[in-house]
């Protein structure tokens, strides 16, 4: 059989532990033996941020904004314990939030849907996708633990060396402050990218924050919405038949609970980050959670939700088989082969990742699946395969 051809090359960053483990089989196994693969490489593992002072992950971002389409293994965010680890040069940033912030997009999750898998909150019968805003609050943030007696203050000067200040808090004791700051362009991006795709998907669309809190930082963030809303979609939300819904974050979640799902939840950088890993882990699995990160100019971020799944990669390395799940990073090969496809007009490209996206779905189906599925699924007696095993059952599917 002929392989697929590729005219334009995708962008591919590679990442770390287990899932630099299962990126190379699903190459293997999945890709290359039907795909004249045609990727720019960027290593962002580790040890080679570290090497290059963090600069191949912008590299890899730049690269990006040049091909459009990029995907992404999950990396690790250094901490304390990472830094002995690895024997880091500095704590470098979460590469997620550096690419976020180059290509100042949105991330859209969306929970894989497997008959024999079903949501532990019962009343769900539809996927509820998240759209997470991907710029800036804490994860652009700047810190400071306070030692003791003295006075905090938020200070902007302007350009014309003119000052306004506000009074954070008079310390008698230690404490801590913290700045964080959102720009109104990205906010407007951010609607604009989750009115889009509420259309393009033909969901209703829900936004929350803490408004009546933060009366000037999360207002902001309710008044650009509506206004973008009000001017430029209402017409269109009123002819598809859907509805932009704003709430209090935990009124929003609270109803979330209650609902039937099939709408997208678009939250705020902190509530996405969290939310989405609650609907993934109700709705079946963290490794089964779409992520795309969709930028304003049109550029596609594809990845997995769940992490580095650091707890296998040690078992993997002294010897030990592992059950770990591929469909996340699976569909993120496939997400960025068909946005490829679509973009380049090639359909060959776009039919194989449909067939890739089917055999695996087909695989789970059939009962063949890897261990934190099938301590969920209602699928009787179900065959629980080893990580490569697992793949290869996939692999298998997609020859026949
Ligand atoms: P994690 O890698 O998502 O794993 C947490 C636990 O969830 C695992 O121990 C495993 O549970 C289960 N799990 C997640 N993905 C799985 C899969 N594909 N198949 C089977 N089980 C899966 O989160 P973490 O352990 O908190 O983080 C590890 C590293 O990932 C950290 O260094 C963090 O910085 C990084 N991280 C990266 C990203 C990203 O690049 N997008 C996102 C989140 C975290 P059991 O152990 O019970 O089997
Ligand atoms: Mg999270």
């Amino acid at each position: 059989m002929a392989k697929i051809q590729m005219q334009t090359p995708i962008v591919e960053m590679d990442g770390d532990e287990m899932t630099r483990i299962l990126w190379k089989m699903i190459k293997d196994h999945l890709l290359l033996p039907f795909l004249d693969l045609n990727t720019k490489y960027y290593d962002l593992g580790l040890e080679y941020r570290n090497e290059t002072n963090d600069q191949v992950t912008i590299d890899s971002a730049e690269a990006t904004k040049k091909y459009k389409v990029a995907v992404k293994c999950a990396t690790i965010t250094p901490n304390a314990a990472r830094m002995k680890e690895y024997d880091l040069k500095e704590m470098w940033k979460s590469p997620n939030g550096t690419i976020r912030a180059i290509l100042d997009g949105t991330v859209f999750r969306a929970p894989i849907v497997v008959k024999g898998m079903e949501p532990c909150v019962k009343n769900w019968k539809k996927p509820i996708t998240i759209a997470r805003h991907a710029y800036g609050d804490v994860y652009k943030g700047t810190e400071m633990k306070i030692p003791g007696r003295g006075k905090a203050e938020l200070v902007y000067t302007a350009e014309d060396g003119s000052e306004a200040r506000e009074l954070i808090h008079t310390f008698d004791s230690p404490g801590i402050i913290q700045g964080m700051h959102n720009l109104n362009g990205s906010i407007a991006s951010f609607a604009r990218s989750c009115f889009h795709y509420a259309l393009d998907t033909k969901q209703d669309l829900w936004f929350a924050t803490k408004d009546t809190i933060s009366k000037k930082y999360d207002h902001t963030f309710k008044d650009i919405f509506q206004e973008i809303f009000d001017a430029e979609f209402k017409d269109q939300f009123e002819q598809a038949g859907i509805t932009y819904f704003y709430t209090l974050i935990d009124d929003a979640v609270a109803r979330v609970m209650k609902s039937e799902g099939g709408y997208i939840w678009a939250c705020k950088n902190y509530d996405g980050d969290v939310m989405s890993d609650m609907i993934s882990s109700a709705f079946g699995s963290l490794a089964m959670m779409t992520s795309v990160l969709v930028s304003p100019d049109g550029y596609y971020e594809y990845e997995a939700a769940h992490g580095t799944v650091q707890r296998h990669y040690y078992k993997h390395l002294k010897g030990e088989e592992t059950s770990t799940n591929s469909v996340a990073t699976i569909f993120a090969w496939s997400g960025a082969l068909r946005k490829r496809g679509e973009l380049d007009g090639n359909k060959g490209l776009q039919d194989f990742a449909d067939r890739l996206e089917q055999a695996t779905i087909d695989t789970i189906e059939a009962g063949e699946m890897t261990k934190d599925l099938a301590l969920i699924t209602t699928i009787p007696d179900p065959v629980v395969l080893n990580s490569e095993d697992f793949i290869k059952a996939i692999a298998k599917r997609l020859t026949e």
